[in-house]
């Protein structure tokens, strides 16, 4: 339970706490929020980019604008008193150590989230046309370390293999026309190519039955919604689930989600529309190969079918059916990346914790936290985050004391610390300057703000705060 403000204080015994965030996604910005609440806490959140917003600026589609528009919340956190962005710094190799954030800061919280893609590990993941949709979503998002040459659209089938929220907002963007996009922020070399896309048909593709998929009703139903595109589940599939004429055994959401794909139930068989696109969602396929012609280009996906057992898993039929595809798109879910000085459970992707205080072999590490998908992993929406952030929040402040009488750290600015060892922090101010080179680029494009994606041009953009005069 989260003490009082009263004790909080008394716990810290008005001593100031100087605490850096790692990362400025919603975790990272919910755990600020949490601190800066307190007096004499003071924040730095620390970004290796030189933007804000972690996911919601990188991972939210750019067509879900009431979602994306959760950066204005995060803004409020970032411009209260007592906080402080700090982009740019890279928190590993090549920037600042866990060990000398602990020469600057009281307490650090890590909310580096899932920077990866889960794998297949099947043969042809390598083939050129497969690709994981973290790196789709990173490329339509305008993450600086997006493949800089785009994805080649010239497909005309894609498969995405996954039936989480992540798949369906490829699938979506995969089938959005140019003018439902251009309102957006997207990239112009992304809109641009995605206009130029031939892909006609997208196969999305979950291993269980439809009663296991793990979108969520509000974003399944946004297919169906699409112009000029047809959505289809194949009657048999919905049939061949125990669980989908046993809608009692299941969750509401689960029903929710089995209802509507009834709803494109179509017989196995049924033609191609003649006009517009595809989107077709299969289920009990397992994926086993990415197929590849002799020129090393995906051609297909070879599945084998699953037989539900009525409980939620399936077993193999030894039966298998080839999809033809020239793009695959694996969506198996994120997986977090160890931070060089940190200790990492690489079985879950997580650093290892206590209620949000890191472990180092088993004992509590001073000073050190964590919060997010890096703490939990990849799951839940972004408001789960904020009782998530809270636990921790709640651990740091219950250690305040201790950690605010600890000797070794320096009394000096942590600003001016990371500028004299060569790093170049942006500022607020700095991420002004790239917001406003965004609005401009998009009024000199006829179009609302739109996103910069490369990072020189990102730092020029924030110049006036990196170079001071
Ligand atoms: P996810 O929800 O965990 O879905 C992963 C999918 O990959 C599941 O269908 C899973 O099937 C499948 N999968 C895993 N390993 C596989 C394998 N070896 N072969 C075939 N299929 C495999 O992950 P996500 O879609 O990346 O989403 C991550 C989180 O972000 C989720 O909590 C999601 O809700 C959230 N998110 C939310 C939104 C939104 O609210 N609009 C948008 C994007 C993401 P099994 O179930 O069989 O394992």
């Amino acid at each position: 339970m989260c003490p009082d403000r009263t004790d909080r204080t008394a716990a810290r015994n008005g001593t100031p706490l100087r605490v850096a965030v790692v990362g400025s996604g919603p975790s990272g910005v919910y755990a600020a929020q949490g601190l800066a609440g307190e007096r004499g806490v003071t924040v730095d959140v620390l970004d290796r980019l030189p933007c804000p917003y972690g996911l919601v600026r990188y991972g939210v589609a750019p067509d879900h604008e009431k979602i994306k528009s959760l950066q204005n919340n995060l803004r409020q956190v970032l411009e209260q008193p007592g906080v402080r962005f700090l982009g740019n710094i890279e928190v590993g190799p090549g920037g600042i150590g866990p060990r000398d954030l602990l020469r600057l800061y009281d307490a650090v919280v890590y909310c580096v989230g899932a920077a990866t893609d889960r794998t297949l590990g099947i043969p042809g993941e390598e083939l050129r046309g497969s690709y994981s949709a973290t790196g789709f979503v990173s490329w339509y998002s305008g993450h600086p370390d997006s493949a800089p040459d785009g994805f080649p659209l010239a497909a005309r089938s894609a498969v995405v293999i996954g039936v989480g929220n992540v798949a369906v907002d490829v699938t979506r963007v995969l089938a959005r026309a140019r003018e439902e996009l251009r309102p957006t922020d997207v990239p112009q070399d992304v809109l641009e190519r995605l206009a130029d896309s031939r892909v006609r048909r997208v196969t999305t593709v979950g291993r269980r039955g439809p009663s296991q998929a793990k979108f969520t009703t509000k974003e399944l139903r946004e297919l169906g919604t699409l112009p000029g595109t047809t959505v289809r589940v194949r009657a048999d599939e919905l049939a061949a689930d125990p669980l989908c004429a046993a809608p009692d055994a299941l969750s509401r959401a689960a029903q929710r989600n089995v209802e509507v794909l009834r709803g494109w139930s179509a017989p196995e068989g049924t033609p191609e529309p003649e006009t517009g696109r595809l989107i077709e969602l299969r289920f009990c396929l397992r994926p086993v190969e990415i197929l590849g012609d002799a020129e090393g280009a995906v051609r297909g996906v070879r599945f084998e079918r699953m037989r539900p057992d009525g409980t939620g898993a399936v077993t193999g039929t030894g039966e298998h059916e080839e999809v033809p595809a020239q793009l695959v798109l694996r969506s198996v879910g994120y997986r977090g990346v160890p931070l060089a000085g940190l200790p990492f459970d690489a079985e879950t992707g997580t650093v290892p914790h206590l209620a949000g205080r890191v472990l180092r072999d088993g004992r509590v590490s001073r000073g050190e936290y964590v919060a997010g998908w890096i703490k939990r992993g990849p799951t839940g929406v972004i408001g789960t985050n904020r009782p998530c952030a809270k636990e921790t929040v709640t651990s740091l402040l219950a250690d305040a004391r201790a950690l605010a009488a600890a000797p070794g750290r320096t009394p000096a600015d942590p600003l001016t610390v990371l500028r004299y060892m060569g790093l170049r922090p942006v500022e607020w101010s700095g991420w002004l300057g790239i917001e406003d080179a965004e609005t401009t680029l998009g009024r000199s494009l006829g179009r609302s703000r739109v996103k910069i994606p490369a990072r020189d041009r990102l730092l020029a953009a924030a110049s006036d705060a990196l170079w001071p005069t």
